[in-house]
């Protein structure tokens, strides 16, 4: 009985050791040859291992810039907004794109309306409360009702709209932030189009699990064009571009 708990224990722990990386302090690196040393008679030189020197610091992209509940806006960020046309505020340097995409839809018939764009922590504070206050007069409990906010509203401090380079954007006929906005020729051609001027659709209905935000068919994000392009071709949203040029060594 004892003997078949242990084979159980140490097939455990091998098992579980498969996927680490490292074993800690005293582990060696695996031969690189299945074969056994002493089978192996001409010593093998190996090439220099590339991972031997530290990997330069990748510097972020600055349209790449990740904030959600596990990437706080820094305390120190800044940006230089510029006010649109539609009396919402963005990143300076997307005023042109935006604009192009915007002329690009209305030369196919479809007028797109912003109708939110850079937010403070301040703004996003009150909106947060604001949706808590809706569901607690829904009848949930506190704690509840803070939960079912966080799906609709970014909590201060963890909504995209603070990088300056986000947007909400709707049409005149539809103006509802609501799924059915995505039936819109507005929504279908932001979702066909958007990348060829830098923008994702941030929160896709695809991803919830990921961006642990509702489907937003209406809420696009600047990435610039080549971005845009990876993201949509590999069908990846933020977190997991983010991750994959980023994430390495993250906790
Ligand atoms: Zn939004």
């Amino acid at each position: 009985m004892k003997r078949i708990v242990l084979t159980g224990l140490v097939l455990g722990l091998i098992l579980c050791g498969c996927g680490e990386r490292s074993l800690g302090p005293s582990a060696s690196p695996e031969p690189a040859s299945e074969a056994s040393p002493a089978v192996s008679a001409q010593p093998v030189s190996l090439p220099p291992e590339e991972s031997s020197s530290p990997r330069e610091p990748v510097e972020e992209d600055w349209r790449l810039m990740l904030v959600n509940p596990d990437h706080l806006l820094p305390d120190d960020f800044t940006v230089e907004l510029a006010m649109t046309s539609y009396g919402y505020e963005v990143d300076a340097r997307i005023v042109g794109p935006l604009n192009a995409m915007i002329e690009a839809a209305a030369a196919d018939g479809v007028t797109l309306l912003p109708c939110y764009g850079y937010r403070t922590r301040e703004q996003s504070a009150q909106l947060f409360e604001k949706q808590v206050s809706r569901q607690l007069a829904a009848g949930l409990s506190r704690e509840a009702a803070v939960e079912e906010a966080r799906k609709w509203v970014a909590p201060p401090g963890t909504s995209d709209h603070h990088t300056g380079l986000a947007l909400d954007i709707v049409t005149p006929e539809h103006q509802v932030l609501n799924h059915a906005f995505a039936e819109t020729p507005a929504a279908r051609w932001m979702a066909g189009h958007s990348t060829e001027y830098g923008f994702v659709i941030r929160f896709p209905e695809d991803k919830q699990e990921i961006t642990g935000i509702t489907y937003e068919p209406w809420h696009l994000r600047y990435v610039g064009e080549e971005h845009a392009r990876v993201m949509r071709e590999q069908n990846l949203c933020l977190e997991e571009y983010w991750e994959q040029l980023y994430g390495e060594g993250e906790a």
